[in-house]
């Protein structure tokens, strides 16, 4: 901190501070990214992922790139101690404390499962590229097993049942994907396993889809039973055996691969951090993102909230909120304070499978194929390099051409 530039530490690079990385003035400040993940993930094409429709490295972007003379290192914080401006953190093989003048949490929230017995030991997530991978993975591995001569029936149709639980968009996107790879390619590759192939979605609540407007979730829910998708509402998960689901009323469900999507919880820093937290547990800021009670912590992003302003824990305000800070920060340096930071709702969209989509604006709600044109078009212009948008377009055409890449090595 020799050089009289003061020290913003960011913590995270997920959409929150990595926006704020692409928008901060590194001439202003001397400017440290510290995260356990080396890239940012562009998680709305997460799903498309698991089944091969777009390629893993299409929709990362290394941190290092990010921004010309910023430091990362690949560490997670462990403590924040706000009264010595420190914090501490800790890396694969070391430990380490890192001085800040200004901290900057980003650090987004871990995935829910509700203290269900059996779900982290046996279910699969979707939040980072290495759980995109184990599902890709364990889709082709069930096939290749189903497929060998050894197999009786009751074991196949086991491991030819794919279930999801949790009906949020994640949960639809990843079911929707899910037939998409078994209608396009897995039929084609695996001729003899298509009448046994099942897709489940469980969902504790009376709907799927909840925070869209109530006709496109049943348009979701009509066009799911025609692609033999069964959604299976007001069915909780009691708890997760290794190669079954038992339900709350007792049944118990086979299942070759489970992918399990039903919320976010605060993660073990956010809880453990002193600051002020709201009911749902996230870091209560003031209305330009200051940490309440603190004028060097600044928190945003799914670990945060602003005040009693419940804003949806999306990509969205995470994006606009860590643009917003990159641009407040800069003018602070000039002495300028910045206007406060007011949320701007573009709609949600969300795929759900056969060329087909939904868009809840707050001027329309539509769903089909002129809507996943739509779908395509926004996620084109949303991805943050224009290496990625050229990859995941080229991803689309192979797919389109070529169909799938059904390999596992
Ligand atoms: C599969 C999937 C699909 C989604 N689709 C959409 C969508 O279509 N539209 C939409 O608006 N939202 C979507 N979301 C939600 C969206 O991804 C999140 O709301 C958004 O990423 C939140 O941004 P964030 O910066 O707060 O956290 P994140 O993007 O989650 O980033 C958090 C970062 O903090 C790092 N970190 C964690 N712990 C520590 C620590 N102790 N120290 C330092 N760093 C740490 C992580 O490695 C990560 O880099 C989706 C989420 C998922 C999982």
């Amino acid at each position: 901190m020799g050089s009289g530039q003061k020290r913003l530490l960011i913590l995270g690079s997920g959409f929150s501070s990595f926006s704020l990385l692409k928008t901060i003035d590194a001439q202003k400040f001397e400017v440290i990214v510290v995260s356990p993940r080396n890239h940012f993930l562009f998680t709305p094409l997460l799903p498309s992922t698991t089944v091969g429709t777009i390629e893993f490295r299409s929709v990362v972007e290394p941190v290092r790139q990010a921004k010309r003379g910023t430091i990362f290192y690949e560490a997670a914080c462990t403590k924040i101690d706000s009264r010595r401006r420190a914090v501490a953190c800790k890396g694969s093989d070391s430990a380490f404390t890192l001085a800040y003048d200004a901290l900057v949490i980003g650090v987004g929230a871990g995935v829910n499962t509700y203290g269900i017995p059996g779900v982290v030991k046996h279910a699969l997530f979707l939040k980072e590229v290495a759980d995109a991978r184990a599902i890709r993975q364990r889709i082709i591995e069930c096939c290749e097993r189903a497929s060998r001569p050894d197999i009786d029936d009751t074991e196949r149709r086991r491991l030819l049942h794919f279930v999801v639980v949790g009906g949020g968009p994640t949960g639809v996107e990843f079911a929707a994907e899910m037939h998409d790879l078994l209608r396009e390619d897995l039929s084609r590759a695996y001729p003899l396993l298509w009448n046994d192939v099942r897709i489940t979605l469980l969902e504790a609540g009376s709907s799927i889809l909840t925070t869209f407007d109530a006709t496109l979730s049943a348009y979701t829910e009509r066009l799911f039973r025609r692609q033999r998708i069964e959604v299976r509402t007001r069915t909780p998960v009691a708890r997760l055996g290794s190669d079954h689901v038992t339900l709350k009323n007792g049944e118990r469900v086979p299942y070759g691969l489970l992918v399990w999507s039903t919320g976010v919880v605060p993660r073990l820093l956010t809880k453990t951090c002193s600051f002020q937290k709201d009911s749902l547990g996230r870091i209560v800021t003031d209305d330009r993102l200051r940490v309440v009670g603190r004028h060097d912590v600044y928190a945003f992003g799914d670990c945060a909230t602003i005040g009693d302003l419940s804003l949806p824990m999306t990509a969205q305000v995470a994006q606009q909120q860590g643009h917003y800070l990159g641009i407040a920060l800069n003018q602070r340096a000039s002495g300028k304070e910045p206007r406060p930071f007011r949320y701007r709702h573009y709609g949600m969209l969300a795929y759900i499978g056969g060329n087909k989509a939904l868009a809840d604006l707050e001027k329309s709600k539509t769903g089909g194929f002129a809507t996943f044109l739509f779908w395509r078009s926004v996620y084109l212009t949303r991805l943050m390099g224009i290496k990625n948008k050229m990859l995941v377009m080229f991803d689309w055409f192979k797919t389109l051409v070529f169909g799938r890449d059904i390999s596992r090595f």
